[in-house]
């Protein structure tokens, strides 16, 4: 059976369903980063309650700690963090990088760098972004990549695209765990000619999906926004795409909107330990003195346990004192927020409104928030 089944198309949004090993994904979907085996704060049950499909967990940080050889003993990942649904593991690839500092090496054959954990010099390759995402068991590996920073040369793009092809090439075959679907990543940052040349060396080897990497690293968003539709239209139809690391209300929208099923960000629960709540009135800081009287929810007519509870005012207070349940309620909350918008975008889809969803959905979003 195919991975994916597209259900409706309106404009180029699309809805369909991701059909996993531990379930089925309706998409648009966003996911949850567990990064380290952990959604931080949120237990699996709340994210079950909330309405999450499918989780994220990191095969960088699984590797150094606990080990996935650790985690295979104990029955694999979904067993040993006690959730039963789907699971999507990054390959690492993206810490690699990101973590730029640490990297000492990379070649053809891999990359050499040092751990965040205590400075060791390690190696990834495809070969172990593989293994580690087959001890893990997760639902969905994906391909050990390249991700460029914002505004490096086009030699550097190009040699990312280049090195992303030829690991992926790699990965492809080796073993994976029960059903598990592998995903490659397509690269070329802003260059249109380059995410073209990426997705047309990675289509015919017909992985299971494809995500969008590359983007979301420090460039404007409006560049961003088109090299994601031209990204996702060299894509092929009939299979899920993935935008890597986007998770504020108004981006999520506009991914949606350039036909991007699945995506991911630590954004909720970050924002969640800042003190700040996503909502239709946009971003709220519960420091500001403003809500020290607050008697309403967080966001009117969110179902969450924190706004079908609690006050702002209470909430604020919870923040102020650095009392662990505010930032527990501010992490429940906002990622209720996001997955119920996604939600509401792919009801739009299936009944062919999206256009009119989207333009009321961002206005709202962006208006100045009422004096309360
Ligand atoms: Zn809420």
């Amino acid at each position: 059976m195919s991975a994916f089944t597209l259900l409706a198309t309106d404009g180029d949004a699309r809805a369909g369903v991701v059909h996993t090993a531990h379930g089925d994904v309706p998409t648009p979907a966003f996911m949850p980063v567990g990064t380290k085996g952990s959604v931080k704060s949120v237990d699996p049950d709340e994210l079950h309650t909330l309405g999450a499909s499918i989780v994220l967990g990191n095969a960088y940080h699984l590797h150094f700690r606990p080990g996935e050889d650790l985690i295979a003993e104990l029955g694999g990942l979904h067993a040993f963090m006690a959730w039963d649904g789907p699971i999507l593991t990054d390959s690492g690839g993206f810490q690699v990088f990101s973590l730029r500092d640490t990297v000492l090496e990379a070649d053809d054959d891999g990359v050499t760098f040092r751990s965040v954990y205590d400075g060791r010099q390690e190696r990834f390759t495809p070969e172990l972004a593989a293994r580690i995402q087959e001890r893990l068991g997760s639902d969905i590996a994906m391909c050990l990549d390249i991700c460029a920073p914002a505004g490096v040369e086009r030699a550097d793009l190009e040699q990312a695209v280049r090195r992303t092809t030829l690991w992926a090439g790699r990965q492809r075959d080796l073993p994976r765990s029960p059903g598990q679907l592998r995903f490659a990543i397509t690269q070329g940052g802003l260059d249109t000619e380059l995410r073209r040349r990426s997705s047309e060396e990675l289509v015919p080897l017909d992985f299971d999906g494809y995500a969008i990497g590359g983007l979301s690293v420090g460039e404007e968003r409006a560049p961003m926004f088109e090299a994601t539709a031209h990204a996702a239209s060299f894509l092929p139809a009939t299979k899920p795409r993935y935008f890597m690391g986007i998770g504020d209300p108004e981006g999520v929208i506009e991914v949606i909107a350039r036909g991007v099923d699945m995506f991911d960000c630590v954004l909720p629960t970050r924002t969640a330990r800042t003190g700040s709540a996503l909502t239709w009135d946009g971003r709220l800081n519960l420091r500001n003195a403003r809500f020290a009287r607050d008697a309403g929810p967080l966001d009117d007519g969110c179902a969450c346990p924190a706004c079908t509870r609690f006050t702002r005012a209470y909430i604020r207070h919870l923040v102020n004192q650095q009392e662990i349940l505010g930032l527990r309620l501010l992490s429940l909350h906002n990622l209720r927020f996001l997955i119920d918008l996604v939600a509401a975008a792919r009801r739009a889809i299936e009944r062919g409104g999206f256009e009119t969803w989207r333009a009321d959905a961002l206005s709202r979003l962006t208006r100045q928030p009422l004096e309360r």
